[in-house]
Order: C-alpha cells, then structure tokens, then sequence
C-alpha cells in the first residue's frame, strides 16, 4: 500500500490536481485504515475523490451507491477519461451489456462499480456481489448522497433504508456515506439508518467561498438585468423560475431576445427533459430555464450563474440550487430576486394548507427566506448561521459586503407613516397606509374619507417602493405589527408610539444602485481570452467525438490555466492542475499544436517562458506567494498563516502586499476593517504615494504600519486604472 506522503502522487498521477481540497487527504486516509466515514462536504467540495482514490490505492473492488442514473454516467465517463477502470450496472442497460460487464467484474479489471440500490439489492444481484467478494474482495461501499436515506432529508428513496442490510452481509467491509446535506437529524439518522461502526465524522464548512451572493429587488428592469447577466456571463446559467408558466415564458423571451435558452420542467416529456439537460450539459446550450425539478444530480462543474427569478421555498434549498454554481471553486454568482408580490403569492399558498403544523413550519421558512433578502449584514452569516455555522462577516464576496448599503435616518419619515396608521385607526394594510400619505383619489380612499385625514398627502415626496420599504423596515425591526389573518392589517404597539413620541430614533438601509462585476473578472487579459475560446472549441471537439461533456475532458479550469501559461512542451502541459497522466498522453499534443498554431498567426515566437508580454511575467506571484495567497483565501489570518508555514508574519505580510501588487485576489476586508481602509485612503488620497510614516503620523495610534501598507497597496492599484 502506498505511504501516505505518496498521496499527492496518486493524486496528480490519476486526477491532474496538485493539493488536496481542504478534508480530502484526512478523509482519504482513514478511508485506507478501513474505518467507517460519514462526509459531510458541501457541493462542489470535492467529495467523490474521497472514495475514487482510495479505491485505487487499496485492494479489491469499490461499489458506489448512487441514486441518480445521469450521475453514474457522468462519474464513470470522468473516470474513464483519466483511464480509471470504472463503470455502472443500471436499468439503461440491455441484458448482453449486463452480461459483459459482470464479466470483467469477476475477472478484477473493474476499480470502481456504481449501482442503483434497488439493483444492489435485488434478489439476482446479491449472489452475485457474494461471488466478488468471494474471488477478488469487495474493497469498500461508498454511499453517495446518503441523505436519501433519512425521513429529514428532501430526497427520501426507500430503497436506501434497505441498505443496512449490506452491513450484515459483509461485515468486514466498511461504509463511506457521502452527502451535502448538514443538519443534524439528518447526520444521525445516516449513522443510524446505515450502521456505521463508529464512524469517522468529517464535517466541512458550508462556505462555498468561490460564490458571489446577491439579492437584487424584482423590479421593472428586472429582465433586462437578466439579460445584461446572461451576457456578462462567461459560462452556463441556470435560471429557477416557480412554475411550469413562467419558466415557458421566461426561456420564449429569452429566445426572442436572441438568447439560446431551453426549458425543463415536469410538464415535458421525459425524452425532452433528458435531451435537453444533455445539450446543456455538453455546452451545447449555455442558459436553462427550468422548474426546481432540474438540478439534482447534475454534476457539470461550470455553471457560472444560477438566478432565482422567484423566491426560493426556504433557505436549505436556496443553498442547495444556488451551489449548483461555481462547483470546480472557480468565481460564479448566484442572484436571487426579490418581490413583496412574491412573498404574497407564497403566503397565499401556505394559507391553502390544511394540516397547522405544516403551516408553521411553512411560515417560518418563509420568514427566513426574506431576512435573508432584506438582510443588510453580510449574507453568508444568515446561510451559514441556518447550518450552524457561525460566519464572522465581512465575506468580501456578497452584495452587503461589497456595497453596504447607507444606513439613514428616517425617523420623520416613520412618524409619519405610524401616525397615518393610527389615524386609519390600525384597520387597513401597507398599500392602503401608502395611498394615504401619498394623496391617492382612490375610490377606497375617498369612500373611508381619509382624503380629510392630516397624514393625507403628507408623503409625496416618496415613492411608493420607497415607503414600501419603510414599511417592510418597521415590520422588521417589530416597530410594527401586521395581523396574520390573510389581510395584512397593519398594528400599532409599544415601540411605535415611542417613535411617535420622539423617544426612539430610526434608520433603514437604503439601497444603492449596483453595477457589478465577479471577482477576478475585470482584468481579463484579451490574449488568454481569445486562446481560451480556441482551446474550449477544442475540447468541445474532443468531447463530442466520444459523446461526452467537455469538461470530461478538461475542465474550464484548466484550460483558463492554459490560456495563461500557453505551455509550449509536454513537460509544462504536465504541470498544470488538471492534467494528469493519462489525460497528457491523450490530448497534449492536440492541445500543445493549438497553442503553438495561436502564436504563431500572431506572429508570436515559439519559445518557453514567454507569456503575455513581459509585465505579466514579472507580474506572476511565485511559488511561495501563492502558497500563502491560497491560505489566505482558506480564510486563515496573518498570524494563522504564519504558523501553519512556519514563517515571521512580516513575511506573510510581504507577501499579501506583493500579492496585491500583482493584482492577485487578496480580499483587503478579511486583513483591514472597513473604517480603517476608509481612513487609511482619505488620507493617502490627501498625502499621496508617499512613505509609510507620515501617513501613520495622520492616523495616530490606532493605526497599524500593516494596515497601511496594504491599503496603500490596493489605492496604488486604483491610481494606476
Ligand atoms: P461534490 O460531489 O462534493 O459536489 P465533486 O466530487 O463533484 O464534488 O468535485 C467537485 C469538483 O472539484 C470536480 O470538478 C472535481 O474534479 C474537482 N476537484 C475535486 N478534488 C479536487 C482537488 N483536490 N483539486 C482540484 N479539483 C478538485
Ligand atoms: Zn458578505
């Protein structure tokens, strides 16, 4: 067996990727003590390696248990791309093919078996899996998406209830469950339900750090902010809509609007439901419109967009389907957009449930779903904090954090929305309220005789959505009270009268207009971009002679790398993440020739090392940067990194400046608080570039010569623009 220091070597020999993920190596070596393992990693966390690598290194044969017959494909097809023994037995099958392939079971020369459960279990099936164990040894059970066997879970599959039963048939050989899902009902009832023998638990953290959350109000622009997306966006989308009607609707704008788009939802046949995720799997369409329906157990690791036209049931599924963006940890956004219309048909829905409970549980889901929206805080501490997670803030990478809305004073504008509603003597909803203050001729509003009331017109100077989100901002912060009968009649309570009476102050946070970009997006060098292009048809090409997707071949990751490095011989191609040994034999050369071909139309010189003009050769970050860059991304603190690398903070410090200097992805926020930075560049851009210690001297004590330096760092970059 191998020594465990080999690990990385079994890694890049048979995957291509130089470093673990955060967990995998840990996992992967009480994998090959035999030890019971429940993994709990978010999508994208890169669980599946968990089990393949193991599954090569020991003896014997890997039986995957996997629910969903599009991902076992998927699976064996990346597996047999790196020339990894692997396939499936499923219903998709012809009995002669069956046949076949329990052949070359029984003969050794399989690693990995993915199987249904239903089939694993079957009385023809088992004898069978006897005779393996029996001849060349059944070496683990991998359960993939083992929530499906808990009541809690949102995917119960009876058929994985019976999987225990494996347990006391083959005794000797131990269980891996895998699954994204957290909680921790749904975490015992696994243990429980599978009968792990206490089992090594490994639970990642559910930041999916890659991912830029945004919330943006569903308004009249809404489409064209759609469509603006769909055009920033340098990859797959996917757009959640809450119905069959809409999401026709939506895909039929689209296409007018040019956009190639498909839809997916249960009102279509099965056969057009599967032909369309294919063409969107294999980058033959780049936007789907689809019902929540589409999703599950789609593996393709680059979709770069997921909106939620509508709003999400409740907060678990919103991480689930929004975290079907970025799964390779490549920069992606996930845009939720949000109505008060929307929060009224859902609470309508819910007032059509019959059992209490279930109207409760409902409700309160509801509830979350809009303090997620409304939420001014960075977004991850609500996400996380629904997991359990606690999330300091200050992510950098969610719309809060990057463009924290100005908190205002609106308490003249409260007293006069509270006073209106006494005034209507607590007997009328919000739009009412509003009509009032804004001086509506309505016929309700003539009739009541609140055109004679002293709040009438008092509120013009605002607009509806504007007083709305007063409104909502008072609901929020129980200034307020709203009756829960279906009308929505607005009520006054202690705290209102004491901003009535001037004794409490009030402040929302307004929203700003944002123009965004993702992370790493905005300094694309147009060369690599151009190459990229070529290499993705290339690899386009490729895949669809063997009919698979194309990042069964490469994954954009890699070929971003490519683009940047344009390695000129097989030696360099090795080297990059992604490529690994087989995958070199079979396409570096048809890869290297395009390189080769692209420089020279440009009339460009053949030779090593040349890459993109010489500033971005000085500009590349070294080894040892981007060894502290990468913790530093983990979320690791100066100190921490300092430790962990066994260097002086000052050197980590020196790094992160020089990082920045090359305009790497160090997030300013995670080292400098925001008051800080803002202090530090008032005063630069008063001082101007100069040294370290006048500045400090305009700062005073509080003021590290750190915090400096890296703000000064990142104003130099904004200088230079
Ligand atoms: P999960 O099942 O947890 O959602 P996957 O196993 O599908 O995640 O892995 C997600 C993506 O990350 C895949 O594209 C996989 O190839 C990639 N990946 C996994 N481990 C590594 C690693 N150590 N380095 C780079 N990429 C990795
Ligand atoms: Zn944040």
């Amino acid at each position: 067996m191998l020594q465990y220091p080999d690990l990385e070597q079994a890694l890049k020999h048979n995957f291509g990727y130089d470093q673990f993920r955060p967990g995998q190596r840990q996992i992967i070596e009480d994998a090959l003590q035999n030890r019971d393992l429940l993994v709990v990693m978010p999508t994208g966390g890169g669980k599946s390696l968990c089990f393949q690598l193991p599954a090569l290194i020991k003896p014997g044969l890997t039986v995957v248990v996997s629910p969903l017959i599009a991902l076992m494909q998927d699976q064996v097809e990346s597996l047999r791309n790196n020339n990894i023994s692997a396939t499936f037995l499923n219903s998709s099958l012809n009995f002669d093919e069956v046949q076949k392939r329990e052949e070359t079971i029984r003969d050794g020369k399989v690693r990995l078996l993915y199987v249904a459960p239903e089939r694993l279990l079957s009385q023809r099936f088992l004898p069978f899996l006897d005779l393996v164990h029996h001849q060349i040894g059944i070496s683990t059970f991998a359960i993939d998406e083992a929530h499906c066997v808990s009541e809690w879970g949102h995917d119960f599959r009876p058929e994985y209830r019976q999987l225990k039963s494996l347990r006391k048939r083959y005794p000797d050989v131990p269980t891996i469950a895998l699954t994204a899902t957290a909680t921790d009902r749904v975490r015992d009832d696994i243990i429980q339900q599978l009968g792990l023998k206490r089992p090594s638990i490994h639970l990642a953290s559910f930041n999916r750090q890659n991912l830029y959350y945004e919330v943006r109000p569903k308004s009249k622009s809404a489409y064209a902010e759609i469509l603006e997306l769909i055009r920033e966006t340098d990859g797959s989308t996917i757009i959640y809509c809450l119905t069959r009607k809409k999401v026709d609707e939506l895909t039929f704008k689209l296409q007018n609007d040019k956009v190639v788009a498909l839809s997916y939802h249960a009102g279509l046949s099965d056969e057009e439901r599967s032909k369309n995720q294919t063409r969107f799997i294999r980058d033959d369409v780049r936007v789907m419109v689809a019902t929540i329906a589409f999703g599950m157990g789609i593996n393709k690791p680059d979709v770069r967009l997921v909106v939620h036209f509508d709003l999400p049931r409740n907060l678990e599924s919103y991480y689930q389907e929004s975290g079907r963006a970025g799964r390779d940890s490549e920069p992606s956004r996930c845009t939720m957009f949000f109505s008060f219309s929307d929060i009224k048909t859902i609470e309508w829905s819910i007032n059509q449930k019959t059992d209490p409970q279930e109207q409760l549980i409902a409700k309160q889901q509801l509830r979350q779903v809009i303090d997620y929206a409304e939420g001014t805080d960075c977004r991850r501490i609500i996400q996380l904090g629904y997991f359990g997670e606690r999330f300091p803030g200050n992510c950098g990478n969610c719309d809060n954090c990057r463009y924290p809305k100005p908190v205002q004073d609106w308490t003249i504008e409260a007293m006069k929305f509270l006073s209106c509603v006494a005034r209507c003597q607590e007997r009328f909803g919000m739009l009412h309220i509003i009509e009032v203050l804004r001086g509506s001729k309505s016929q309700k509003v003539i009739q009541n005789k609140h055109d004679k009331l002293s709040t009438y017109g008092i509120g013009k100077d605002k607009t509806l959505d504007e007083w709305r989100m007063l409104g909502r901002s008072l609901l929020h912060q129980g200034l307020l009270e709203q009756t829960n009968d279906g009308y929505s009649v607005l009520k006054l309570n202690p705290l209102s009268w004491e901003v009535m009476k001037r004794q409490r102050k009030v402040s929302i946070a307004v929203p700003v207009s944002q123009k965004l970009s993702l992370v790493g997006g905005s300094n694309k060098a147009v060369e690599a971009e151009l190459l990229l292009q070529r290499l993705r048809s290339l690899c386009k090409r490729l895949a669809d002679e063997q009919s698979v997707s194309p990042y069964v071949v490469f994954q954009d990751s890699t070929l971003k790398l490519m683009a940047q490095a344009q390695p000129q011989s097989l030696a360099d191609f090795a080297k990059l993440s992604g490529v690994g040994s087989y995958k070199l034999a079979q396409y570096g050369e048809k890869f290297l020739a395009e390189i080769t071909a692209y420089r020279q139309e440009r009339g460009e010189p053949a030779q090593k090392n040349y890459s993109l003009g010489s500033i971005a050769v000085n500009n590349s970050p070294n080894d040892s940067e981007l060894v502290t860059l990468r913790l530093h991304q983990e979320g690791l603190s100066i100190p921490e990194i300092a430790h962990k690398r066994n260097l002086s903070p000052s050197t980590i410090l020196n790094h992160l400046s020089k990082l920045m200097a090359k305009n790497q992805p160090v997030d300013l926020n995670q080292l400098v608080p925001l008051e800080h930075q803002q202090k530090i560049w008032q005063v630069l851009e008063i001082l101007g570039d100069i040294s370290l210690t006048p500045v400090k001297e305009q700062l005073g004590e509080n003021y590290t010569f750190d915090e400096i330096r890296l703000v000064r760092e990142k104003w130099r970059r904004e200088s230079r623009k």
